[in-house]
């Protein structure tokens, strides 16, 4: 339920609507905004009851079941976009960001050679596995804290801030403490544990889409991590599993609009992982701002030939130069698009 109250409602009419609300059985989940306060409710109870007594309740405009099982991310609870806020920029604000940079840290040559070259070409944010998710247990699994290390280095050199996967819940407050933002990788969109954990982390979670999840289950899993207390979460769509096998994934284009539809989370496109081919990723990047994507994640490697995972999807230095010069006309014309809507608002819960 979310209960919408007037203009200017004091004070004591939102603590006596909590107070009813936690006499019908309900928890305040979230009480939002200043002018005009709406408050999220979660739990069992008798809703209709409920509602019908809190619109008959002093200073409430308005008390309204949310009928998506994702709750709090839905368009239903919030329908304006949410900008979320890292390292001085904001995601789904009103600018298009794109995060670039390897798959994996490999060294601190190839970290702060990328981190510079891409910063130059207008990436906002650097991406760079530390802890790597690989199908084989005989793959280069990932430098680890020593790779942490070497992206908190790269920041220091550049200013941009970082995003990087986190495994295991168990390293949730060691990742944390090097990273601006925690990438939870396609196979762990349904890890519930570490999910959970990422509820209390104090950093911005980038959640992928599995490889075989549905739209609505990318959401649930975005619902866990505001249930259990971070807002902050930026989706991304990578590319599913199909029959095809042209491409790595198949690009789910169309899941971009249909989130914007569904939730009031910023959107990022990933066409690394999306086609497996570098020669597709400038097209893929272009639909993506064609279609409304809040951003882009690149994999750019110096020498892709000799990556330790992902080289062949991976863009060397200078064609992801060239792709950022090619976006920008597209750029200009997404930046009169978002500017004639109406301007996101800050999450606070
Ligand atoms: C990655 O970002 O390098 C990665 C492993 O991505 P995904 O989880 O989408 O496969
Ligand atoms: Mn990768």
């Amino acid at each position: 339920m979310i209960i919408s109250m007037r203009p200017h409602a004091t004070r004591q009419e939102i603590d006596h609507v909590c107070e009813r609300i936690g006499e019908f059985g309900y928890k305040v989940h979230s009480i939002e905004g200043e002018e005009r306060v709406v408050i999220g409710v979660v739990g069992m109870g008798d809703v209709t009851a409920c509602l019908e007594s809190l619109e008959a309740t002093p200073g409430v405009e308005r008390a309204m079941r949310i009928s998506a099982p994702y709750k709090f991310v839905s368009r239903e609870f919030k329908k304006e976009r949410s900008a979320i806020q890292v390292n001085g920029l904001q995601i789904g604000g009103g600018e298009f960001i794109v995060i670039a940079g390897p798959c994996s840290v490999e060294s601190e040559d190839q970290i702060l050679q990328t981190a510079e070259a891409v910063a130059a070409a207008g990436a906002r944010m650097l991406r760079g596995g530390a802890f790597k998710p690989r199908t084989s247990p005989y793959d280069f699994q990932g430098l680890e804290l020593e790779g942490l290390k070497l992206l908190r280095k790269a920041k220091q050199a550049t200013g941009l801030g970082i995003v990087t996967e986190i495994m295991s819940d168990r390293d949730v407050d060691m990742v944390a403490e090097y990273t601006d933002v925690m990438q939870v990788g396609a196979r762990n969109m349904q890890n519930f544990a570490l999910l959970k954990s990422l509820g209390a982390c104090g950093r911005p979670v980038l959640l992928k889409r599995g490889m075989s999840s549905t739209i609505k289950e990318l959401l649930m899993s975005a619902e866990y991590i505001v249930a259990h207390g971070n807002p902050n979460v930026i989706l991304c769509e990578r590319g599913i599993r199909t029959f095809e096998t042209a491409t790595r994934n198949t690009c789910d284009i169309a899941a971009v609009p249909v989130l914007n539809e569904l939730t009031h989370l910023p959107v990022l496109l990933d066409p690394s992982h999306a086609t497996g081919k570098r020669s597709l990723v400038p097209a893929l990047a272009r639909a993506a701002v064609a279609i409304g994507a809040d951003g882009l994640v690149v994999e750019v490697h110096p020498c892709p030939e000799k990556a330790a995972s992902d080289g062949a999807q991976s863009l060397t230095l200078e064609s992801f130069a060239a792709m950022m010069r090619s976006l920008a006309p597209y750029l200009r014309l997404w930046k009169e698009a978002r500017d004639s809507e109406v301007a996101p608002s800050a999450i606070a819960v």
